[in-house]
């Protein structure tokens, strides 16, 4: 176990506050309201002050303080997964008290953060037209906040692709985010592949990033369900068919706490980003030990920061690249403007790209399976 004490945290961030005079640094990994249970109800309509709260608990802005470096946890292991859904909720219910524009600016500041990429996720019933309301109003400042759409199952695959360029036209999204677990898609089945295919041309036709989230989530789900997004169903997908970049969340690794798996996950994706050169990773919600794996193992040009906020704290995220960069002796300032700077913006957040005043797509002709 590494403690950084706060002197150190303190000094990692004053780095980074230092390049971001001559960088714009970016998260491409955020969730923009509590996207896992997807039951919390937010009040919002009518505050603003950029703060919606879910009770009359006081809002105080986030602050550094000491951490430790987490490292490879041991996974609760438990029959009941119904109890430990409800301690989950409970965690969530504290940790997503408080959202809003300037919640996610006060961890931005800390972090040294300019803008990022917020993900909302369609729950696995109903709509998420509501939700997307919501985020664009809360995160209404586009130099700050981008957002990105989320497919629901009450779509048919043959509807995706104007479903994508609708969301386009009326919530100004700039990327798709595809959860199989929550939204309920079975990657390891035909039907869930299949789907996937349809979402990805969607993109491709509607020059949209495209990001997945990757690993194991059987904790809190029943087995088959927690195992719909690992890193072994989609290895063969066609990755290639989307012109868009594909950025596979987590680097694969969301909650693969075991070593072995850590390096096989890690050689499927060093074979995937060999084979097909629009896919990425984000380094989002992995712990020290498997941040140092993927940034020995994966080509660096193809490695984008994201945080997972709020589940993890943003300025800690920031704190851990810094650090496993030193710790491993890479060039770290330049591989942090790299992995934070460089890429995001190449692949994701593209300013001076024309998408913001030409609204552009291509034909929705469906390829898939032709
Ligand atoms: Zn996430």
């Amino acid at each position: 176990m590494i403690l950084l004490d706060e002197k150190r945290v303190l000094k990692y961030l004053s780095a980074v506050k230092e390049m971001s005079f001559t960088h714009k640094f970016y998260d491409v990994h955020v969730h923009p309201y509590e996207v896992v249970f997807d039951k919390f109800i937010y009040p919002y309509g009518s505050d603003k002050s950029g703060v919606i709260s879910l009770s009359k608990d006081g809002y105080s802005i986030p602050k550094t303080s000491e951490m430790v470096l987490d490292g490879l946890m041991n996974k609760v292991k438990t029959a009941d997964i119904t109890s430990l859904k409800n301690i989950t909720m409970m965690r969530l219910r504290y940790i997503y008290g408080h959202i809003g524009g300037k919640v996610f600016s006060d961890h931005m500041e800390l972090s040294g953060i300019n803008k990022v990429l917020l993900l909302p996720v369609a729950s696995s019933h109903g709509e998420v037209e509501e939700k997307m309301i919501m985020v664009r109003s809360l995160y209404s400042d586009n130099n700050k906040f981008w957002v990105a759409g989320s497919v629901p199952n009450t779509i048919r695959n043959d509807e995706i692709c104007n479903y994508v360029m609708r969301m386009r036209r009326d919530f100004n999204i700039k990327a798709i985010k595809v959860h199989p677990i929550i939204t309920g898609i079975n990657l390891n089945s035909e039907k869930g592949k299949d789907r996937l295919l349809y979402i990805l041309d969607a993109c491709g036709n509607n020059y949209l990033p495209f990001v997945l989230h990757c690993g194991d989530r059987s904790d809190i789900y029943e087995y088959e369900r927690g195992g719909y997004a690992l890193i072994e169903n989609i290895k063969d997908i066609a990755w290639g068919i989307s012109r868009s970049p594909v950025v596979i969340a987590h680097a694969g690794l969301y909650q693969c706490d075991n070593i072995e798996i850590q390096d096989k996950v890690l050689s499927v994706l060093d074979n995937m980003t060999s084979q097909h050169d629009n896919l990425y990773v984000d380094i989002s919600g992995i712990g020290f030990k498997s941040l140092r794996k993927v940034l020995t193992r994966i080509d660096i040009d193809r490695i984008l920061f994201g945080s997972d906020a709020l589940y993890e704290l943003q300025w800690k995220k920031a704190v851990t690249l810094m650090y496993a960069l030193n710790d491993l002796k890479m060039r770290s300032e330049d591989c942090y403007v790299r992995i934070s700077s460089i890429n995001p913006s190449r692949i994701i957040f593209k300013e001076d790209s024309a998408s913001d005043s030409s609204f552009k797509t291509t034909d929705c002709g469906i390829r898939v399976n032709n």
